[in-house]
């Protein structure tokens, strides 16, 4: 398959600003996020676009690419290579994605970044989606998630090496976790800085494994974390959990946890922000005549009266019978949708009334026929 042009995928043209290209990409990147966007194809779309971004926002690349094309990059640079001198971190910034977490899934754990100096401080963030019903958004409530994440290993806090002992100085690459490669191409000798092989650029080799991590020095785990779900929360509201995110071995400090809360359609209540909506059926006499009936709320019931002559379709208000106001105090309302129903099995003498009914309204020029 022909490799499409890095310009084109991004939509920007030649003489486009390193600023410019930032902004293509960042637009198309938090279309294209494979934690957004799960249409078949967007996860392609999302790689092509960040090497097309790694590429053209590296001046020695974009000349590269600029002279000889897509064999130029190709030939010099492994697709590793490409992602990983390339900084994606501000990029994704306040968008609650990271692109680590991408980056692992495009080519698996331990590539890249290890071998940078820079190394990654924070572990990834983890998001977890919970769904509630609207009982629990109208009290609040307290929660257990059960979360599988990577956490530092108790038994060896983190080293890999059994208690005791320490992670050796890695020979193959003196420490610096670098290793170089020279490979002759096309285009001259290129001398690259690859990952150690020995020690996958720790720079340290373990020899006696802490027995609990096999070395590791992070594992696996479901952890049950709890959660306080505030009063009056609603649909797709994120609610942070600071340092309940990923500790990989090698980080300083955890990642977050992002909850994001989802609502259940409820049977009888409708949400529009802090106010509740609801329909409740009246007869026709309780609509001719008036009416007090009891509505049920989320709170219990409240008494609703409507006035002689109240038309199907209207809306009436039960004052601060609706949802808490989040971060405030108060409540919202409710809105009863009152609706005229027709009885559909009458008995002989709800006939009679009713046809007697009917006269009268004739015999005193009603409209109803
Ligand atoms: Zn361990
Ligand atoms: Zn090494």
């Amino acid at each position: 398959m022909e490799k499409k042009d890095y310009y084109d995928i991004l939509g920007v043209d030649h003489s486009a600003t390193k600023d410019d290209i930032k902004k293509a990409y960042r637009q198309l990147a938090l279309k294209y996020h494979p934690d957004k966007n799960k249409e078949k194809g967007a996860e392609e779309k999302f790689k092509q676009i960040s090497e097309a971004y790694a590429v053209l926002y590296d001046e020695e690349k974009r000349k590269m690419y600029d002279e000889y094309g897509h064999a130029g990059i190709d030939q010099q640079y492994t697709k590793e290579d490409i992602f990983r001198t390339t900084d994606f971190g501000d990029i994704f910034q306040g968008t609650g994605f990271d692109f680590n977490d991408i980056f692992e899934q495009f080519f698996g754990r331990r590539s890249g970044f290890t071998s940078q100096p820079r190394a990654q401080q924070r572990g990834s963030d983890i998001r977890y989606d919970i769904e509630i019903n609207l009982e629990d958004a109208y009290r609040g409530m307290e929660t257990e998630l059960d979360v599988p994440r990577t956490e530092l290993c108790d038994t060896c806090r983190g080293s890999g090496a059994r208690p005791g002992s320490s992670p050796k100085r890695c020979a193959t690459c003196g420490g610096t976790g670098q290793q170089q490669v020279s490979r002759r191409t096309a285009f001259g000798m290129f001398t690259q800085i690859g990952v150690c092989s020995k020690c996958h650029g720790q720079g340290t080799f373990i020899e006696d494994p802490c027995p609990s991590c096999r070395g590791r020095g992070s594992i696996q785990k479901t952890r049950k974390i709890e959660l306080r779900i505030p009063r009056g929360i609603d649909d797709g509201a994120h609610l942070r959990l600071a340092g309940q995110g990923e500790h990989p071995t090698g980080v300083s400090q955890s990642g977050d946890l992002y909850v994001v809360v989802h609502m259940k359609k409820h049977p009888v209540f409708e949400r529009r922000g802090a106010d509740l909506y609801r329909k409740v059926t009246i007869s026709f006499p309780q609509a001719a005549l008036g009416a007090s009936f009891s509505v049920e709320t989320l709170h219990g019931t409240e008494r609703l009266k409507i006035p002689e002559g109240t038309e199907s379709g209207t809306l009436f208000k039960i004052k601060g019978s609706g949802m808490p106001k989040i971060q405030r105090s108060g409540y919202g309302d409710l809105y009863v949708l009152v609706q005229l129903q027709t009885p559909k099995r009458l008995n002989k003498r709800a006939k009679l009334l009713l046809e007697e009914l009917q006269r009268e309204l004739e015999d005193n020029n009603e409209t109803y026929k």
